[in-house]
């Protein structure tokens, strides 16, 4: 049996775990830093790589006692190498280096996307490659044929905001707070979704692209204008998400040749609503609807040691002068599309 580390510190999650081979989680650990960064309404760089560089060695040793192991009988380091906010990045990376170093043990350096791509893997034993994946978070927001370990071909991606960014200032134009996903999510429960007309950004476009900038601004004027009742603008806000999503996941499908299945990893992934149209759109295809438990969904350090132990298995390590990389797409070879800024 092998047991990797895994440790991750991209964003404002600063985690740790203990996973083996054998798909057992031994403990893990999260400390979010959302009370840290919710008085500025979204997550403040300076203020998370030094929460990280606080937090980052009690917690690894915390969750090691949770196993009642000791590094020693860890196989091998796993830590996020990027994409994300390099300052954090940077600490999870270089804690994993020390540990590496001083234990003699491989460090393997993973992509965080990757982490999320394969976490559905560390769920479901029986899932196989080829999948098509959804991946929706705060940050990210791509769909991608899954081939194998670091093998990955990017179908479409979002040429402005991410899925999980569109909900969260949806949520702060209402007054929602931060992060506002979830809060969203329960006052559209009590809305009308046909009471807003609000766009539905490239849903028809032939490449499977998404774009949330514009049904953002959408949501703004709405609120603005004092016309509709929040929960009518929330609910309406949410269906627009869906029908872009879903629309654009046929499309992905469709170009994506045959897949084992449908999944979706990332924040977003626990929006019930968004689930469901997706499990409909899988069985529309005839593919099992995989979506991860929602704590492998969201940020953690078990995704990260899984794609340690995928690595670890196939006699992949890196040196230990590997670079922490702000940016880090799955696919290189993809194209930048036109609008595409910041988002991998
Ligand atoms: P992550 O970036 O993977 O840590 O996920 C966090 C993102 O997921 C944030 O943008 C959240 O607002 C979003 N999110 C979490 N739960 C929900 C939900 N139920 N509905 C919509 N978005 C959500
Ligand atoms: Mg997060």
């Amino acid at each position: 049996m092998s047991i990797v580390l895994g440790i991750e510190s991209s964003c404002d999650e600063t985690a740790a775990a203990l996973v083996t081979d054998g798909r057992v989680i031994l403990a893990q650990r999260i400390a979010s830093q959302d009370e840290a960064h919710r008085p500025y309404g979204g997550v403040v760089p300076e203020i998370a790589a030094r929460a990280h560089a606080e937090r980052i060695a009690p917690l690894i040793e915390a969750t090691l006692a949770d196993a009642g192991m000791t590094l020693d009988q860890v196989d091998a380091i796993a830590a996020t190498a990027g994409p994300g906010l390099i300052g954090g990045v940077m600490v999870g990376l270089v804690t994993a280096k020390a540990l590496a170093m001083a234990t003699d043990k491989p460090l393997i350096a993973v992509n965080h996307l990757e982490g999320h791509a394969l976490s559905p893997r560390l769920a479901d034993a029986s899932l196989e490659y080829p999948y098509l994946l959804l991946l929706v978070s705060g940050g990210h927001c791509q769909i991608l044929l899954v081939e194998g370990v670091g093998r990955f071909r990017r179908i479409g991606t979002t040429i402005d905001d991410a899925l999980g960014e569109a909900f969260d200032k949806s949520a702060k134009v209402l007054g929602l707070g931060y992060p506002g996903g979830p809060a969203l999510e329960r006052l559209a429960l009590q809305g009308d979704a046909r009471k807003v007309p609000l766009p539905r950004p490239l849903k028809g476009s032939e490449e499977p692209h998404f774009s949330f900038a514009g049904l953002k601004s959408a949501v703004l004027r709405a609120k603005q204008s004092g016309e509709y009742a929040d929960a009518d603008i929330a609910a309406s806000f949410q269906q627009a998400a869906i029908d872009c999503l879903i629309d654009r996941t046929r499309r992905a499908l469709a170009k994506a040749g045959p897949v084992n299945a449908l999944v979706v990893a990332g924040g977003v992934a626990a929006n019930k609503a968004i689930r469901g149209a997706l499990e409909t759109l899988a069985e529309a295809h005839s593919l099992p609807f995989i979506a991860p438990p929602l704590a492998l969904c969201t940020d953690n350090a078990a995704m990260i040691a899984w794609a340690g132990v995928e690595r670890f298995e196939r006699g992949q390590s890196d040196p230990l002068d590997v670079a922490a990389r702000p940016r880090w797409p799955l696919d290189p070879e993809a194209e930048t599309v036109r609008g595409a800024g910041v988002k991998a």
